[in-house]
């Protein structure tokens, strides 16, 4: 087998995106899948559409050409806001966006009209994570401006909690966006479809405590990926954490003193190191590294610890010596290493 390489259960990926969407379609919200994690990748984007996803999402407009590139036809919506210059890329593949400026929404018309398309605008707005959105005074101005711009539909309202600050999307924010929704549609005279309250980090908020809320939309990547909401990293219901295991293998196998010997001065990072002396240890070196994957996301099995990782080897230590040149060892990843390894040239993507 190649290694290192990355296995996903299909199986497992299947089962967790229908028991979201299921979940929350019960609950009156439609869940799209986030691809940006997988960069896109086609084969699972075919896997989410046979389970069910009526629409996807990813945030850049590269991994939107190589879905489309790929034959995936469902509505794809760009969930990181335009840039200007991409506007005629994100009009010709993407039939929905999500905008705060005035200068992008314009662009996206003119491009929209030249082309003779339509386009679907979702405007986001600041709830206190600080990072897209407009602030909730100027909603009233975006919007007027968005629907009166040829081959543009207002789509909706949505907001973007957790990601910068940790801010949560709790029950207070998501009440906020269902008021200003209210406010907004009297205003203006308009009903909006899509109100899309957040990420994985709502889950246990659409849940619990959503039913007086106005959200109706989710955009949902590690949940469904890693099996878990993001508030609490706590699983959900019967989903399946395992989704992705890595494999790695071994090159060297000695006992090591623990602690380096001669004039000690910052590593290959920059980072100085405090050694104990614990002895004498079982040192192993994976062939997988810093260039290939971020080594702090990986949980390696019982019995083996991760010590350190340079460029190029990962370091670990076993309590009985169990390990052996040439064999594998299966680390399960979380949100960060998985966005390393999938992104990874070295590391081979392996459909099991
Ligand atoms: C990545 C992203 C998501 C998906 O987030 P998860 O935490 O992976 O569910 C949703 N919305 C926006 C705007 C994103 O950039």
């Amino acid at each position: 087998m190649i290694s290192p390489r990355l296995e996903i259960d299909c199986r497992k990926l299947k089962h967790n995106a229908q028991r979201l969407m299921g979940r929350l379609s019960q609950l009156g919200i439609s869940a799209t899948p986030v691809m940006k994690v997988t960069q896109g990748d086609p084969n699972l984007a075919k896997l989410f559409i046979e389970a069910g996803a009526t629409m996807l999402a990813d945030s850049r407009i590269d991994n939107i050409e190589r879905m489309r590139k790929a034959d995936i036809h469902v509505p794809i919506l760009l969930t990181r806001t335009p840039m200007l210059s991409q506007v005629e890329r994100v009009v010709e593949h993407c039939e929905i966006s999500v905008n705060t400026e005035i200068a992008v929404i314009h662009a996206l018309s003119l491009a929209a009209e030249r082309t003779r398309r339509s386009h679907g605008v979702i405007i986001m707005v600041e709830l206190g994570d600080l990072r897209e959105g407009v602030m909730p005074n100027l909603l009233e101005k975006v919007m007027r401006y968005t629907l009166s711009q040829p081959n543009i539909t207002l789509e909706g309202i949505g907001a973007n909690l957790m990601c910068r600050h940790g801010v949560s999307p709790d029950k207070e924010k998501m009440s906020r966006l269902s008021e200003l929704v209210k406010a907004l549609e009297t205003i203006l005279s308009v009903s909006l479809p899509v109100i899309s309250g957040g990420n994985s980090a709502n889950l246990l908020w659409a849940t619990g405590e959503h039913k007086a809320s106005r959200v109706n939309h989710l955009r949902l990547g590690e949940a469904i990926f890693l099996g878990k909401e993001t508030l609490t990293q706590t699983r959900m219901m019967d989903l399946h954490e395992d989704v992705f295991t890595l494999y790695a293998e071994v090159i060297e196998v000695n006992r090591k003193p623990s602690l380096p010997w001669g004039e000690i001065r910052k590593n290959a990072f920059g980072e100085y190191k405090k050694y104990h002396d614990r002895g004498e240890v079982n040192q192993a070196i994976l062939a997988i590294g810093r260039q290939d994957v971020y080594p702090q996301g990986l949980t390696p099995p019982k019995g083996i610890k991760l010590q350190d990782a340079s460029s190029d080897h990962l370091i670990v230590e076993t309590a009985d010596n169990s390990l052996s040149v040439g064999e594998e060892v299966a680390f399960s990843l979380d949100y960060a290493a998985l966005l390393s390894a999938m992104t990874s040239p070295y590391i081979t993507k392996v459909y099991a």
